[in-house]
């Protein structure tokens, strides 16, 4: 039994599989976010400010469901049932949002096009949550649990993700963003196209591929059993949830931060109260609560790119380039780009560190991706500073922008996700992969909050905390302060989380 173990550096064909049902989804998902905010303000005509808050929103509401996919597929429905009814329903989605961008024009039609937009994301939103928390645990169960080729296959499953952003971004971009709002729909339809590829993919390949080095198949089965009083409980809740959520058009999205809030609290309570847990135990569940507070600030900064970050492309940066004037939401793709290219090098840089025993642990990495990202708005407020209205600046300092926060993701994000993993009690795993997606969640409600603030002319300067944000560098000065103050905090904190 040892010896091929030894041996083996290549990985299990579903691991491929998991791949290229996950780059295809992502695809999907970044494409498609690619747009939405153009869409919201050049098609629905929606101010900036309100927009921005609808996009945090709609990805605030992404981040909370895969905490009731992820329940019912542990008790119900096992991994692969829960994948392909998501993908289902998030190919559904966004073929009801291109038929949404088809049918807007005269205001008479507008309402029925809202409709449909609200229709869409709700689809999206819960299919989201049956995808995405099954497809990232069947990874590891294609491996025995001590094998040590998990951190790798993580890796390499990262790799699908930003393939799949990259696209996404890339032809959404170019075959929606032309400048003439009635092709916003192509983008919708090649999301959803890209969605049934991914989960027609998944369906051919499950039975033969997705199986334990024993042979034996994952994912058909729910870990726990449901009961029968389970069972009736069930569809209830899917009703409540759908109808919540086309209950939550944009005027009620105040009510997702206390949401969240008393998810964490409730969450929290019911771990640390859980008498069987040692205080070695808990000592480690707050570590994940305080990294996870920390990653807020991250992704609330990062989560600029396809909202503010796009106004700015859109409005105040040249995008010619060899006589050739690119649409502003193509740039997002940059963030997969370099995540594909710098992920080997990172891990390079990380294993020569560690053979000369300097290798940063976790949260000192974490802390390291924070300063990325401030340093990231800090090149961007150089570029910005002092510029005239109508006065337009070099694509380089959001080419820059874009690689630096990159380089922060890669120390923080598949190393959070690591951490979060091994810190767990077996008991409460999913509960604190939950937490980890509660911190995502309320992240991106904030990105969209920020990014409203985001300065307009011929308006009034907006506010944050009594400080007036009155133009451009002094709204990117506040991700500045934010993200440094995050990573000076956190690097403080780090010899302690270490202990
Ligand atoms: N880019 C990664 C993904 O799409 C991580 C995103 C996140 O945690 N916010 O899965």
């Amino acid at each position: 039994e040892q010896a091929p173990v030894a041996a083996q550096t290549s990985h299990p064909r579903g691991l491929y599989l998991l791949f290229a049902t996950e780059m295809w989804e992502r695809f999907s998902y970044y494409g498609m976010r690619a747009v939405l905010v153009l869409f919201l303000t050049k098609a629905m005509m929606m101010d900036k400010a309100f927009a921005s808050k609808f996009y945090g929103g709609y990805t605030s509401l992404i981040y909370l469901t895969p905490l009731i996919g992820g329940y019912i597929s542990d008790r119900y429905w096992g991994n692969r049932r829960s994948i392909v009814t998501g993908g289902l329903l998030m190919a559904l989605g966004q073929f009801v949002l291109f038929i949404s961008a088809s049918s807007y024009g005269p205001a008479d039609s507008h309402a029925l096009s809202h409709q449909l937009l609200y229709l869409g994301l709700g689809a999206m939103i819960i299919g989201n949550g049956f995808f995405k928390p099954n497809i990232s645990s069947m990874v590891g169960t294609l491996y025995s649990p001590t094998d040590s080729r998990k951190d790798a296959a993580y890796t390499i499953f990262y790799m699908g993700i930003n393939l799949g952003s990259f696209f996404g971004n890339t032809i959404t971009s170019l075959v929606g963003d032309t400048g003439n709002p009635a092709d916003f729909r192509w983008a919708f339809l090649a999301c959803g196209i890209a969605m049934v590829l991914g989960t027609v993919v998944f369906n051919w390949g499950k039975t033969k591929y997705l199986h334990t080095p024993e042979g034996e198949q994952v994912g058909t089965t729910p870990v726990s059993s449901p009961g029968v009083k389970g069972v009736f409980m069930l569809l209830p809740v899917l009703l409540a949830v759908a109808l919540g959520i086309l209950w939550l058009d944009s005027t009620r999205l105040n009510i997702i931060m206390p949401l969240l809030i008393i998810s964490t609290l409730g969450i929290a309570t019911l771990i640390l109260s859980d008498k069987s847990l040692t205080s070695g135990d808990r000592q480690r569940v707050w570590v994940i609560f305080a990294v996870s507070f920390f990653v807020v600030f991250f992704w609330a900064a990062f989560e600029q790119a396809p909202a503010s970050l796009t106004f700015f492309a859109d409005e105040q940066m040249d995008r010619t380039i060899f006589g050739v004037t690119l649409p502003p939401s193509l740039f997002q793709n940059l963030n997969g780009f370099f995540v594909v290219v710098g992920a080997p090098l990172m891990a390079m840089l990380w294993t020569a560190l560690g053979r000369r025993g300097a290798e940063p642990p976790s949260p000192m990495k974490m802390a390291i991706g924070l300063g990325l990202l401030a340093l990231g708005y800090l090149v961007m407020c150089f570029g910005v500073k002092d510029i005239q209205p109508g006065v337009k600046v070099s694509m380089f300092f959001l080419v820059a922008l874009y690689f630096l926060h990159s380089m922060g993701e890669l120390c923080l994000s598949p190393i959070g996700l690591s951490l979060v993993n091994k810190l767990s009690p077996i008991k409460f795993s999913s509960l604190l992969m939950a937490v980890w997606f509660l911190a995502n969640a309320a992240a991106n409600y904030l990105a969209g909050f920020m990014s409203g603030l985001y300065p307009e002319a011929g308006k009034p300067a907006p506010h944050l905390l009594g400080f007036e944000i009155t133009g451009i560098y002094e709204f990117f000065m506040v991700f500045v302060v934010s993200a440094a103050t995050a990573a000076v905090v956190l690097f403080i904190f780090s010899r302690k989380l270490v202990k």
